[in-house]
């Protein structure tokens, strides 16, 4: 037996207080493996008067049960809402231990767990083995519009952006100043790139750095408050505009996706978390569409 896999089952999932009635339970830095069972994830809940929304569900059924167990660690009221930020296996594959709750989604997400979640469950049975096991999508039922929701004394505004997907569920509570940035944002974790719009995506965290808010939770990597609150959107925004730019003068220049995998990098990109690895997974999904980019303008050019 790999000794990985002897681990399985205990997430060790330890809710975080991070403002009045706000928790975050924090993944690693990482990639899904058979160690930390797909928990590379953010994920959080917000205790209210009225009852408990979560926001995300993790990436296995045992995570959403671990998930499940610690809320009830923490309080009795009962949980009256599950929201999940977009279709990515870490945010949802939790769901089904929530089945008997209202899970809302942006229709765009509910969408692409309808059409792909069942290869996303199969890929993360390859890369996080037995952590996964008994784990079935559960498409989420509600649909979410934009707009803000009154819960138990929280003011929640769902902000609907894209760029990281499709659809990209953004919370902002109002009433704490917390602001659940989903994958629209990571901290110091090279962003993941499988559905991204790479443009999309900059004017969404343009959008989040006009809005006021005290702390951020990123999809992925720390949580920040105070001055340091927008460093991790600065940060997405200036890898973003990186790895555009990278892939861009590549393609110019006629270099192969070979050459492109291992290019010179600031020691900023550099030591970001899981670099090289997805970078290198952002050149296969991206530079095909920089590549024939490149070619129409220079048949462009020459006409
Ligand atoms: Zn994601």
């Amino acid at each position: 037996m790999v000794s990985g896999i002897q681990a399985a089952g205990n997430y060790h999932l330890k809710p975080e207080m991070i403002a009045p009635g706000t928790y975050v339970l924090s993944g690693r830095n990482e990639h899904f493996n058979f160690r930390n069972g797909g928990n590379i994830v953010n994920t959080g809940f917000i205790v209210t008067k009225q009852g408990v929304v979560v926001i995300d569900t993790g990436p296995s059924r045992i995570y959403g049960e671990q998930m499940r167990a610690a809320i009830a660690g923490i309080t009795d009221q009962p949980i009256i809402s599950v929201l999940n930020t977009h279709l990515h296996p870490d945010h949802f594959l939790g769901n089904q231990a929530f089945e008997d709750i209202p899970i809302g989604a942006l229709p765009g997400t509910i969408e692409g767990i309808r059409t792909q979640g069942e290869m996303f469950n199969d890929s993360m049975y390859r890369l996080a083995g037995s952590w996964m096991a008994g784990t079935r999508v559960v498409i989420p039922g509600e649909t979410l519009k934009p707009g803000t929701l009154e819960v138990g004394g929280h003011r929640l505004r769902l902000l609907a952006l894209d760029g990281h997907t499709s659809a990209d569920l953004v919370i902002l509570d109002e009433t704490t100043g917390v602001l659940f940035a989903s994958d629209i944002v990571f901290n110091s974790r090279t962003p993941t790139t499988p559905h991204a719009d790479v443009g999309r995506w900059l004017k969404a965290l343009d959008r989040l750095a006009s809005i006021e808010f005290d702390i951020l939770v990123p999809g992925h990597g720390r949580v920040e408050s105070g001055a340091k609150r927008f460093e991790p959107v600065i940060q997405t925004g200036k890898y973003l505009g990186w790895l555009s730019g990278t892939l861009s003068t590549a393609a110019e220049a006629g270099k192969s996706m070979a050459e492109v995998l291992h290019p010179d990098v600031p020691q900023w990109v550099a030591g970001q978390a899981v670099f090289p690895e997805e970078y290198q997974r952002s050149v296969v999904h991206l530079f095909p569409d920089y590549e024939s980019a490149a070619l129409q303008r220079g048949l462009v050019e020459q006409q």
